[in-house]
């Protein structure tokens, strides 16, 4: 069975003050059933990993460099995310495809420095809604995986999450039957190239999903966690969307 995974996307949110949302988290899962993973801004990842060093809650980064240093303003490397004590990174999410224009070659060789430097990739993939009204969710899904995905993955160290452009930050949420039909197809993908490894590897489900509608979406089959932005960062609300896993 792939692993269960509660991950909070925090976007372009959080500062010092925020620290307590993730004391109160830390104190609330002293004996977890699933693996949660904090991602906060680049600002945070140093206070928040000393802070969770030795709780449940591991911390991660919302995008890397491909490239080990070099000059790239306003860019960090992979090894830097790790020297701060991250663990994992979302590479990929839709709002850097859109706001920063990186494609699924750019997203692959941000996978391939993160793995390098030990982190685990979380690699976001999610159609439009233009495209989901053209019919071609499954095709574009599909092309952003065989591009974004790096060879030598391993369940432990690559995590997807189908992220419906349309259902991010919006309340609207694909329902359970689409859901069911992308994440298939994800798994199937995955059973394709990786072989049983693929079938250990944890598919989450990014949009829009909150304490109210947590249970209803993880007992969709291939649904192992979630990506969360909004409800992530509160921890009474992230509380209960892991307490639904
Ligand atoms: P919301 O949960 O706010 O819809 O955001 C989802 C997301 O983009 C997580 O990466």
């Amino acid at each position: 069975m792939p692993p269960k995974i509660a991950a909070g996307n925090w976007k372009m949110h959080g500062d010092g003050a925020s620290l307590s949302e993730l004391d109160a988290l830390i104190a609330a899962h002293t004996a977890p059933v699933a693996r949660i993973v904090i991602c906060p801004p680049a600002t945070l990842i140093h206070r928040m990993a000393e802070r969770a060093s030795g709780s449940a809650i591991a911390i991660g980064g919302q995008t890397c460099h491909a490239a080990s240093q070099g000059a790239h303003t306003g860019d960090i490397a992979a090894a830097m995310l790790t020297d701060a004590g991250a663990t994992h990174v979302i590479l990929g999410h839709s709002e850097r495809r859109a706001d920063h224009a990186e494609t699924d070659a750019e997203v692959r060789a941000q996978a391939e420095a993160a793995l390098a430097a030990g982190l685990t990739v979380i690699v976001c993939v999610g159609e439009t809604g233009a495209e989901r009204d053209a019919d071609v969710t499954l095709a574009v899904v599909e092309t952003q995986l065989s591009g974004s995905i790096p060879d030598g993955v391993t369940a432990a160290t690559l995590v997807i999450a189908y992220e419906p452009v349309w259902a991010i930050g919006t309340g609207r949420v694909p329902t359970t039957e689409q859901i069911a039909e992308v994440h298939g197809a994800i798994r199937a993908h995955l059973t394709t190239r990786f072989g049983e490894a693929g079938r250990e590897m944890a598919i989450l489900y990014g949009g829009s999903v909150k304490p109210g509608n947590a249970a209803e979406i993880f007992a969709v089959r291939d649904v192992n966690g979630a990506l969360v932005g909004g409800a992530s960062l509160k921890a009474a609300d992230f509380a209960g969307i892991i307490a639904a896993l």
